[in-house]
């Protein structure tokens, strides 16, 4: 059956809406391959707009995995505006992939990567845009299998009727193995049908299936127990992990946008994993342990990707980037090698206490010296100890210090508002610290120009984490305290005009919150928030907290619990919590224990140069730490001739 493109019907189209370049495609390195010549064929979404799902790692790196292989093929797909999706609509075209503009419903396998959960609405417009049921319940086999990923995935049950699958983990060697079975059971002629084909992937153990769960509820609206409601499916599903970076040099040919996007640069993760165990923190606990890329394979990628696109700024990612036991190696290599192309290296994160000058001075040597940030995260050193953030005041004070005195003049620190126990006292040591900074930012420069910027975001307790159990502060306690803080920063007369103040308000937390830490029951919300228009609830301008709570009263009339139940409220040892069943590694007692940690202010340290303190994640997926020294150097140089 050959799939014939929308586009000549889309492009008619496309003088009427914003920005259509971001639908065209044909961006450097993108790839389209022969409909025919393919036998498995995935659809990857990033469900945001174009201008931050393009330059999204982990959908760049699976589409390049698939392609690479002989007889599968992978386009991508992103999130239309409104104008286009009610122009769309109107024309009867539908969801389509911006490689081949092929119709998404025609792919065996839709993938979607979600890093928030605030793009769940933005899935079942492009379910309904792509004429693909959103409910799993109604598709046929003749529809692709629904699979998600990424972070927001290790708690998939509020999607749970929407998605036919979720894997946990890093997604390179899953989505081949998918592949094979969705190959074999296609040459085979589809026996069973769609149950069939998701029973196999069931029983790998590695892929969740929620139809194939029964969820029973206590009469107090909690839930009783999650149980395999067949055969051969596995009571609990594990999470991935990729052991050996270095054999995944992805991408090896970055895709390079065509509209502006978030990021302007080439980036190369350097390492996965973070253990220094700060509790807010899913993405450093989901991700463990730490593997590290060697020095070598990093150089190899950045020399390889700059040649394939063209790019003048490498970004080194990872949680931490300034943790890679090799940094000052990395960077100086890098450096030196592209001193003479003007190539700027980034550290996209760096955390206070891993940041040194001579890091600072290597990533700027061949660029702009523009601001730093750091993330303190809490104001107060009593609240750092909860959150086992390991940093103390003095130590970012120096270190800041020692910035200034190198020429910057620009600092920006973040922070957050609602963490466990706070009181108004600990946010309002936030003002303190900017002004400590600027203090000694003076003290260091002898001039009074500097400047710097305290940006607040409100904490939303996130699942396989310590602070899981903990319970979230409401948005009008969030904006009271941080309109405490705003006023007494704004009536220092000595600093406050230097100190800039961004924060968010706390309404769009409590949603994140809702659906982070959401059950099934939270479906029929979702379901009834995008029917009412809810769209791109990332975008400030298109949230509309009004219509979440509106939807969430109207959704979850009758079950007995409500916004507050599954925020503001917090849990006990015994209450099965709603991902129990998806294995992260982390042993549930010891995050119990580290919560207990965080209420006595006892701090853990880093499980990467000190024994290891039982989390329990190496023993349960059988990994191991994995960090140099490897003792190899970038260099030596490609010598070059001038
Ligand atoms: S099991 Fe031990 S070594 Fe492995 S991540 Fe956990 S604490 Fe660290």
């Amino acid at each position: 059956m050959t799939v014939e493109s929308v586009f000549p019907r889309l492009e008619a189209l496309l003088p009427h809406v914003q920005k259509p370049i971001q639908y065209v495609g044909g961006e450097l390195n993108s790839t389209v391959k022969d409909w025919d010549a393919c036998d498995v064929r995935w659809a990857l979404m990033y469900p945001d707009a174009y201008e931050v799902g393009l330059p999204n790692q982990g959908t760049m790196i699976l589409y390049e995995v698939l392609n690479e292989r002989e007889g599968v093929l992978a386009e991508r797909t992103y999130s239309v505006w409104p104008d286009l999706e009610a122009l769309m609509r109107e024309h009867g075209v539908p969801q389509f992939t911006v490689d081949a503009h092929r119709p998404v419903a025609a792919f065996d396998v839709f993938g979607l990567s979600f890093s928030t959960e605030l793009g769940y609405t933005n899935m079942l417009t492009a379910l309904d845009l792509a004429g693909i049921p959103l409910e799993a319940k109604d598709r046929t086999v003749d529809h692709p299998v629904v699979l998600a990923g990424g972070h927001a995935a290790f708690n998939p049950e509020p999607i749970a009727d929407f998605i036919d699958a979720a894997v946990i983990g890093d997604g390179e060697q899953a989505v081949l193995d998918i592949t094979e079975i969705v190959r074999a059971w296609k040459a085979e002629g589809r026996p069973g049908g769609r149950d069939e084909l998701l029973l196999r992937l069931a029983k790998t153990g590695g892929v969740y299936i929620p139809r194939f769960y029964d969820v029973e509820y206590l009469p107090d609206g909690r839930i009783g127990r999650v149980v395999p409601n067949r055969p051969g499916v596995p009571w609990r599903v594990s999470k991935h992990t990729v052991m050996d970076l270095d054999e995944w040099p992805y991408p090896k040919q970055p895709l390079v946008p065509l509209a502006e996007t978030v990021h302007e640069r080439m980036s190369v993760e350097i390492f996965r994993g973070c253990t220094r165990g700060c509790r807010f923190c899913q993405a450093g606990m989901i991700t463990r342990p730490v593997r590290e890329r060697s020095i070598t394979g990093i150089g190899e990628m950045v020399e390889k990707g700059l040649k394939a696109t063209g790019f003048e700024e490498v970004g080194l990612l990872s949680l931490s980037s300034a943790d890679h036991s090799e940094i000052a190696d990395i960077t100086k290599g890098l450096a030196d090698r592209y001193a003479e192309d003007k190539v700027g290296l980034s550290l996209p994160s760096t955390r206070v206490d891993a940041f040194n000058i001579d890091l600072a001075n290597e990533l700027s040597r061949n660029g702009r010296r523009s601001g730093l940030t750091f993330a303190p995260e809490g104001g107060s050193e009593r609240i750092r100890k909860v959150i086992n953030k390991m940093v103390s005041e003095e130590d970012l004070i120096n270190t800041v210090g020692a910035a200034y005195g190198n020429g910057w003049r620009q600092v920006k620190l973040y922070f957050m508002c609602g963490l466990p126990t706070e009181t108004d006292e600990d946010v309002l040591q936030i003002g303190t610290m900017a002004k400590n900074v600027i203090a000694k930012g003076r003290e260091v420069t002898g001039t009074n120009d500097i400047r710097c910027t305290v940006s607040i975001g409100g904490f939303v307790p996130k699942p396989h984490t310590p602070f899981q159990w903990a319970p979230q502060l409401s948005a009008e306690a969030t904006d009271e305290r941080l309109a405490k803080l705003r006023d007494s920063i704004r009536g220092d007369r000595k600093f406050g005009k230097n100190i800039g103040f961004r924060y968010h308000d706390g309404k769009p937390g409590i949603v994140e919150g809702l659906l982070s830490r959401g059950d099934r029951r939270i479906g029929a919300v979702i379901r009834a928030v995008y029917e009412d228009g809810g769209r791109f609830d990332g975008w400030r301008e298109y949230f509309s907290y009004d219509r979440w709570m509106a939807c969430a009263e109207k959704g979850l009339a009758g079950t007995g619990v409500d916004v507050d139940w599954y925020t503001t409220r917090e849990r006990t040892y015994e209450e099965v919590l709603p991902w129990d069943h998806l294995d992260s590694g982390l042993d549930k007692d010891w995050l119990w224990e580290d919560w207990q940690d965080a209420l006595e202010e006892v701090e853990v340290e880093d499980c990467r140069w000190t024994p290891c303190f039982d989390c329990g994640v190496c023993p349960q997926m059988d990994t191991t730490i994995q960090i140099g020294p490897t003792g190899k150097k970038l260099l030596p140089l490609t010598v070059v001739n001038s």
